[in-house]
């Protein structure tokens, strides 16, 4: 396929349509919406309603030089492609966590059938020469759809969670087709390199019997593509001048005050299985008993709004994490101390930067995560003069370029404890160390250095 200085067209199962003074949540949407400031064009992707009639749409918004095109899913839709075949099936596997996958045949075929309408919909607003790039587990087969109907401009996927290894992925019934549904792709991106390696040995496999070119280039059925790593960062400036502004705010103050001089470890995650909530509580529980001590110095803050209700398995967990917070506040608070905030709901993202600032460790302890941005902005929300300790999990993405973290294994009660009490005692030269290295790597490989790279490879061909 040719280059080309065509328009940016974007896909993704959700799409943001911005709103005035108020900031893009969540790395996608900081990333993609700067790209598509840059280059002109569509982002394309369904609106977040669900309908009882038909799928309707795109419905186009222009804001600036973009169109924000969104489509309607329908209710069986959502329960298939959506609840179905991408939460049940595609995220536990990506995540290792084969026990939550929960398969139905019918979810398969409504998840094709989804993918088939998104391309449908999509090919009425392309040009010859619009580049396109695809994000995410939901859309695999969306680029083998558009190739099907006579679609010849590039293409490229990213992949927001982990590449499962082989052994985990034939796991999912369907994998063959997916793993073929990706060869149709001419740029593939992950995080790190053990997701890339992970994925050239699932295509190294019969099924798609790939062989391996220099610089990247793999030979599949019906052409090349490229591979490689691109880990998504996050606007360090931005991050950090929103954690000054809000350090100044009632809010942020008010929260530093009924601290009472205790350090505070601060915990944010979507209420997912896969962010080891639960093993997290425990360690918390573990550093309390195996440190008496720690009870007069800290206090845990869990933020943790619910997703994907509906999902058994996420009520499932959300009940249990209401008990055991519980269990663990009434067996060590005292009438002026109560050891975990459990916040079942959302914090905006500015005054959420300015608890990052104030907070002396971030505990960030994935089961697996494809990144993790929350471990990345901790530390740019940091004050360089006397900065926090991240504790982060070895299975984060983010490990592999946060390597002055604190390392623990999140799986580990009493590593991630040993690992809290070394962040609470931390002098302040050696937390300077740590954060100097990490921004600089944070500033090396920000979401302008992510989304240029794989634009460029898209463009270009690498
Ligand atoms: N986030 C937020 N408010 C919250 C919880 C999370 O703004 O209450 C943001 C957080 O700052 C981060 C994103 O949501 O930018 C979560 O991204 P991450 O990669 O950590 O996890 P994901 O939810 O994508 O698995």
């Amino acid at each position: 396929m040719s280059t080309s200085d065509g328009r940016l067209v974007i896909v993704s199962n959700r799409v943001a349509i911005p709103e005035e003074n108020k900031p893009a949540g969540g790395g996608l949407a900081v990333g993609v919406l700067a790209a598509l400031r840059d280059h002109g064009g569509i982002w394309f992707g369904w609106s977040g309603e669900v309908t009882d009639r038909e799928s309707g749409g795109p419905d186009i918004t222009t804001i600036g030089n973009t169109d924000y095109a969104t489509i309607q899913i329908n209710r069986s839709d959502y329960e298939q492609y959506y609840n179905g075949y991408s939460n049940r099936v595609l995220w536990p596997v990506c995540h290792y966590l084969l026990d939550f996958i929960r398969y139905d045949q019918a979810d398969f075929e409504g998840y094709r059938r989804v993918n088939a309408m998104f391309a449908r919909k999509l090919m009425s607003l392309l040009q010859p020469d619009d580049i396109i790039w695809v994000h995410d587990y939901h859309l695999i087969p969306l680029a083998s759809e558009l190739r099907s109907a006579g679609i010849e401009n590039r293409i490229g996927f990213f992949l927001h969670v982990p590449f499962p290894a082989y052994e985990a992925l034939r796991a999912a019934p369907g994998h063959e087709y997916l793993l073929r549904c990706l060869c149709a792709y001419d740029v593939l991106g992950f995080h790190t390199p053990r997701d890339l390696a992970a994925f050239e040995t699932c295509i190294r496999e019969p099924v798609v019997g790939a062989e391996f070119e220099d610089n990247r280039v793999i030979r599949v059925p019906g052409g090349k593509l490229i591979a490689d790593v691109f880990p998504i960062g996050i606007d360090v400036d931005e991050v950090r001048g929103m954690a000054e502004e809000a350090s100044g705010t009632k809010r942020v103050k008010k929260l530093v005050k009924s601290l009472d001089e205790r350090q505070l470890i601060i915990g944010v995650d979507r209420l997912d299985y896969s962010k080891g909530l639960m093993q997290r509580m425990l360690a918390y529980e573990r550093l309390l008993e195996k440190y008496p001590n720690s009870q007069r110095l800290v206090t845990l803050m869990q933020i943790a709004p619910p997703t994907r209700a509906g999902v058994r398995a996420y009520d499932e967990i959300r009940n249990a994490l209401e008990q055991v917070s519980g269990r663990i506040n009434g067996r060590f608070a005292e009438s002026d101390w109560v050891p975990i905030r459990y916040l079942n709901k959302g914090v905006a993202r500015v005054p959420l930067m300015g608890f990052f600032r104030k907070a002396a460790i971030g505990l960030v302890t994935p089961v697996r995560d494809g990144m993790n941005l929350v471990a990345k902005e901790y530390v740019a929300a940091q004050d360089p003069e006397d900065p926090g300790v991240l504790v982060l999990s070895s299975l984060a993405g983010a490990a592999v370029e946060l390597t002055d973290a604190l390392i623990v294994n999140p799986h580990d009660r009493d590593d991630v404890a040993d690992g809290l009490a070394t962040a609470i005692n931390m002098p302040l030269a050696e937390r300077k160390r740590r954060y100097e290295s990490m921004i600089e790597v944070l500033g090396r490989n920000d979401i302008t250095a992510w989304r240029t790279r794989f634009v460029d490879a898209l463009r270009n061909g690498g």
